[in-house]
C-alpha cells in the first residue's frame, strides 16, 4: 500500500512516520527546497506528546527537557490577571515540552526513509482517485494525505467551493532570543496585544507577540521594541537582545468548519483541515493526533471505511478546539478601555475551574 503525502510540515511528516511504521510505502511531496520549520519554538502539550508516544517519539523529545505549562496571564505592568496551578495541571494531564520547531521536524524526518522525501516538489492538483499532479510529474497512491497547510491545494482541488480561510484580526511575530535567565513560560496581555516568552532546553528564549492589525500590515523589530517598551521586565530586554532579522511575522487565519475531511482516496489533516488561532497552542498538537489516528484507522479498516472512521473521530474534536481557541483569545484582543478595564477586574476573580473547563478537553486525548 502507498500513501502520497502532500506537505512535509509537522502534520505531513508525522503521517509519513506513522504509515511507514505500519509497512506502507510513503512519498512526501514538499514544495520547499528542504524539510525544516520557521525559526520559532513550539509547545507540545500532553495530548501531542501522547500522539508522539504511539510512534516511539515522545521520549526522545522529553529527554531534551520538560517545560511547564503557562502558569497564568499577567498584565503589562507585571501583576497577575489569572493564576493556574501548574503542578496540578501536570499531575492530571501529563508533561509539556517546548522545543525549537526545527528539532521536532528533524526527529520526524529521521523516521522516514530518505528516498521517500521529495523536497522542491510543488503539488498543483489532486484528484479523488489518488492522482497527484506536481511540478516533477505525477504520483499515484492508495491514499493521498493533504497536509499542505492553511492554503491547501489538496483542499482546493477536491472541495473548490469550501469556505476560504478567514483572517481573525491579529498578526503574530516570533523570534528566538539568545540564552538569558528567565523564570519560565509567561504571557502578558495589554489592550489588543500580547507578549509571551519561554525558555528552550538550550537556554535560548522563544518569544511570540500577537497584535490586532489589518491583514497584510507589516512591522519590524524597531516597531516591536517601541510597542512593548513600557511592558514589564524582561520584555524590553528580550527584544533588545536579538538582531533585526531574527523575527518572523505571520497573519492569523482560521478555517471555517468543513463538512468533511475525506473524499474518495483523500484525507485532509492539520492546518489544511482545521487551521486555528494560536491562542491554545494546539494547532500542531491536533495535527499530531490527526496523523496517528489516520494511519491507525486506515491501516486497520482500509479505504473507504478507515477514512470514514477518521472523519468521524477527528472532525468534531478538532472543530471544537478551533472554537475554544478562538473564544480563549477574544478577551485578549479587546481594545475598548471599558472592556479591558472590566476584564482586568473580572479575570483575577474567575474560579480556576472556569479556565480548566476551556483547557482540559484538549489535554485528555488518547488514541
Ligand atoms: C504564532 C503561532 C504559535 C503557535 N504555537 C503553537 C504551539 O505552541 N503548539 C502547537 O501545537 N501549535 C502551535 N501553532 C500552530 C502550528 O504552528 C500549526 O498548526 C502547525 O504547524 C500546522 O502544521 P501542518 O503540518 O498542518 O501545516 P504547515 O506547518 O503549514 O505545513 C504545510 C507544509 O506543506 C507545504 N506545502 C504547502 N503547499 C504545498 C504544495 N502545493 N505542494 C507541496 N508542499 C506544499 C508547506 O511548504 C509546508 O511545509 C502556532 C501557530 C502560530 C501562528
Amino acid at each position: 500500500m502507498k500513501a502520497i503525502i502532500v506537505g512535509g510540515g509537522i502534520g505531513g511528516l508525522t503521517a509519513a512516520v506513522a504509515f511507514h511504521q505500519r509497512g506502507w510505502q510513503v512519498e512526501v511531496l514538499e514544495r520547499a527546497p528542504e524539510f525544516t520549520e520557521v525559526g520559532a519554538g513550539l509547545v507540545v502539550q500532553p495530548n501531542g506528546l501522547r500522539a508522539l508516544d504511539t510512534l516511539g517519539l515522545g521520549d526522545p523529545l522529553r529527554a531534551k527537557g520538560l517545560s511547564d505549562p503557562l502558569p497564568g496571564i499577567r498584565h503589562k505592568s507585571g501583576g497577575w490577571l489569572t493564576r493556574i496551578d501548574v503542578d496540578d495541571l501536570k499531575r492530571r494531564f501529563g508533561q509539556w515540552v517546548t522545543e525549537h520547531r526545527a528539532d521536532l521536524v528533524d526527529l520526524l524526518r529521521a523516521g522516514v526513509p530518505e528516498d521517500s522525501l521529495r523536497p522542491g516538489t510543488e503539488v498543483r492538483q489532486v484528484r479523488t482517485d489518488g492522482t497527484v499532479i506536481h511540478n516533477n510529474g505525477t504520483s499515484t497512491g492508495d491514499l493521498v494525505v493533504g497536509a499542505d497547510g492553511v492554503r491547501s491545494v489538496t483542499r482546493r482541488s477536491i472541495w473548490p467551493h469550501a469556505p476560504a480561510p478567514r483572517y481573525v484580526g491579529y498578526t503574530t511575530w516570533r523570534l528566538i532570543a539568545p540564552p538569558q535567565p528567565i523564570e519560565g513560560h509567561r504571557e502578558t496581555w495589554g489592550s489588543g496585544e500580547r507578549f509571551g516568552y519561554q525558555p528552550l532546553p538550550d537556554g535560548r528564549v522563544y518569544c511570540y507577540m500577537i497584535v490586532n492589525a489589518p491583514a497584510g500590515s507589516r512591522g519590524d523589530l524597531t516597531d516591536l521594541r517601541e510597542r512593548f517598551a513600557d511592558w514589564h521586565d524582561p520584555i524590553p530586554a528580550l527584544l533588545n537582545s536579538v538582531p533585526e532579522d531574527a523575527v518572523v511575522q505571520h497573519d492569523s487565519y482560521e478555517l471555517p468548519n468543513l463538512s468533511t475531511y475525506v473524499a474518495g482516496k483523500i484525507a485532509l489533516l492539520g492546518d489544511a483541515a482545521h487551521a486555528m488561532t494560536p491562542n491554545l497552542g494546539q494547532g500542531a498538537c491536533q495535527a499530531l493526533e490527526d496523523a496517528v489516528t489516520l494511519a491507525t484507522v486506515v491501516d486497520t479498516l482500509g479505504v473507504p471505511a478507515g477514512l470514514e472512521a477518521y472523519d468521524h473521530a477527528r472532525r468534531p474534536r478538532t472543530q471544537m478546539i478551533v472554537r475554544r481557541s478562538r473564544q480563549f483569545g477574544t478577551t485578549a484582543h479587546w481594545t475598548s478601555a471599558t472592556l479591558t478595564a472590566l476584564r482586568d477586574v473580572v479575570l483575577p476573580r474567575l474560579p480556576e475551574s472556569f479556565i480548566d473547563r476551556s483547557l482540559a478537553p484538549a489535554y485528555t486525548w488518547t488514541i
